[in-house]
């Protein structure tokens, strides 16, 4: 889950990372008012998950009420990128001496956290990258040993922050990491990190990404499931107790476990398809829960065939086939299906869906099959539509 820059200061805020004081506001007088409490000059901050707001003209300084109205009336309402900017964060504005950039993010591959500092920040990081790697320090960080004060500044020196940032990006550092590992996110990151004028380093920005499995133990995410920003598909599903994600291809997926419904996305793709959503219907594939899962791909308007890819273990192939059937009846589905059950009583299972086999439901006896008949079905309405 993706936090706003403002909740992401919050976050900030709680593991004792300096941020500048602030106020959200949905309303040209709400933006007025909280800029009237924080203090002139304040930056008027579009709040859109999207970087770049800057060029984008969702960033403004304004040294009085007048510029406030003004800029808040221009940004709120503001598209970025596909994003309607509904909420400004109002913050007192800093002096910038240089800009900077540091970030902790989970490096699978490796096993290990990332961190990441920049002298180069403010601009996009992975321009930077790009033109010159050697400006970005890394160090992976072992999670059984943790972030040392030493590590922090070795950090900081290789990345060649100005001397009189050192102290307070070290500290910054440690406490950046103690947010992502305690925090529980999947990225933290700081763009800009700054030095003011006068010595002090803090946090100008706030990129969050929380991690949704350590939701059990984070009764405070509640408020930012509320604001989460989600599609229409999504929410729907997310109602429904579903776990799904929204692609962009033609054929929608449903399958029983996470493993099963990533692996069947990557056959989709091995045969020349692409994925229209992830829906993992979890161990219990009855009735309900496969008319829940039918209706929410239904929504979808790209989805030109249906694959249904079930291997059954605790759930049985004959409860599936009878849930699927029964689903049937229940919801209207507008693109064909194709499903393959193997697994726990799939022969009778595979024997209930005969019965009610057409051009528009077909099984097929393995995955491969499925997919290529998914694929086929979805290429062809897709080259008549
Ligand atoms: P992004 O463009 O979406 O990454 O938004 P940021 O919050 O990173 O802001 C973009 C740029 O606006 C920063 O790199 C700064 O140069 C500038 N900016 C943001 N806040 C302030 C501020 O308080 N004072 C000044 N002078 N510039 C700011
Ligand atoms: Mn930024």
């Amino acid at each position: 889950m993706d936090l706003f820059e403002y909740q992401g200061k919050q976050y900030f805020a709680r593991f004792g990372i300096p941020v500048s004081p602030g106020g959200v506001a949905d309303t040209v007088d709400e933006a007025v008012a909280q800029a009237d409490r924080v203090g002139y000059p304040v930056v008027v901050k579009a709040q859109v998950q999207v970087g770049g707001r800057g060029k984008a003209g969702g960033i403004k300084l304004a040294s009085n009420a007048d510029e406030v109205r003004t800029h808040a009336g221009n940004i709120l309402g503001m598209d970025i990128r596909g994003h309607t900017v509904r909420r400004l964060w109002i913050e007192r504005a800093s002096d910038i001496a240089r800009e900077y950039y540091a970030s902790f993010t989970l490096d699978r591959g490796a096993r290990k956290h990332l961190g990441m500092v920049s002298a180069r920040g403010g601009v996009d990081i992975e321009q930077v990258a790009a033109e010159d790697p050697q400006a970005i320090a890394r160090l992976h960080v072992d999670p059984a040993r943790g972030l040392s004060e030493t590590d922090a500044r070795t950090l900081v020196e290789e990345a060649g922050l100005d001397q009189p940032a050192r102290d307070g990006a070290t500290d910054i550092l440690r406490k950046l990491y103690r947010c992502f590992v305690e925090g529980d996110a999947d990225l933290v990151e700081i763009n800009p990190l700054v030095l003011t004028p006068d010595g002090r380093v803090h946090a100008l920005d706030a990129k969050v990404s929380l991690d949704n499995n350590a939701d059990f133990r984070h009764a405070e995410w509640e408020e930012y499931r509320a604001t989460e920003v989600l599609d229409e598909r999504e929410r729907l599903a997310r109602s429904k107790g579903l776990q799904y994600i929204g692609l962009s291809g033609t054929v929608g997926i449903i399958a029983n476990g996470a493993g099963l419904a990533m692996s069947t996305l990557d056959v989709v793709n091995q045969v020349g398809g692409s994925a229209a959503n992830f829906l993992d219907v979890g161990g219990g594939a009855d009735a309900t829960v496969m008319a829940n899962a039918l209706e929410v791909i239904n929504t979808d308007p790209n989805v030109r065939s249906i694959l249904i890819n079930i291997f059954g273990g605790i759930t049985r192939g004959d409860e599936v086939a009878n849930g699927i059937v029964q689903a049937l009846e229940r919801v209207r589905i507008n693109a064909p299906l194709v499903i393959r059950i193997d697994g726990t009583n799939a022969d009778v299972g595979r024997a209930i869906l005969k019965a009610h086999e057409s051009d528009r439901v077909i099984s097929q006896p393995t995955m491969l099959d499925a997919a290529r008949k998914a694929v086929e079905l979805a290429n062809r309405a897709e080259a008549r539509a």
